[in-house]
């Protein structure tokens, strides 16, 4: 298993603030090379299929709805530690508890619509990469 990669998508609050520049520019800045990258908008369907391990959550019909309400940008990113590494610069899920600078504390507007996806394992890194990209469109 490649472990010194992770996925991460700019949510689509975050596209329709006009955050997708700002957001890349931090990743690039601290240090994350971009393997793989498209401008995309989930179905329903495969929000639902996405968010599956959250599907007994109260929030997760919200969550759905949300992330298949308009564009994303989804990314495969590298580097050493990245899995550990992006979850720091992403900040805590609820952006009112994210570190000062981080990408949720700056961009994300609150729990739910939180600007950011960052994978929680090299496990899942793997398996939301595939879930996005095939082969061919990792460089
Ligand atoms: N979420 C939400 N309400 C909650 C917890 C999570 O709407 O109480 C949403 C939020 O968009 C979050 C996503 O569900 O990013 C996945 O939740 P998780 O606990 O995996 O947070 P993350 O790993 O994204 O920080
Ligand atoms: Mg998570």
């Amino acid at each position: 298993m490649v472990t010194n990669r992770t996925f991460t998508m700019i949510k689509p609050d975050a596209v329709k603030n006009g955050h997708i520049g700002a957001i890349l520019a931090q990743i690039n800045a601290a240090g994350f090379r971009i393997v793989a990258m498209k401008l995309t908008q989930l179905s329903p369907a495969k929000a639902a299929k996405f968010y599956e391990v959250h599907k007994e959550r109260p929030f997760y019909g919200e969550l759905v709805d949300f992330m298949s309400s308009g564009p994303i940008v989804a990314a495969i990113l590298e580097k050493e530690n990245a899995v550990e590494d992006f979850r720091k610069l992403i900040g805590a899920t609820d952006p009112a508890k994210a570190d000062p600078g981080t990408i949720r504390a700056l961009y994300a507007q609150s729990m739910g619509e939180n600007a950011v996806h960052g994978s929680d394992s090299d496990e899942n890194a793997q398996i939301e990469s595939a879930f996005h990209f095939s082969g061919v469109e990792e460089f």
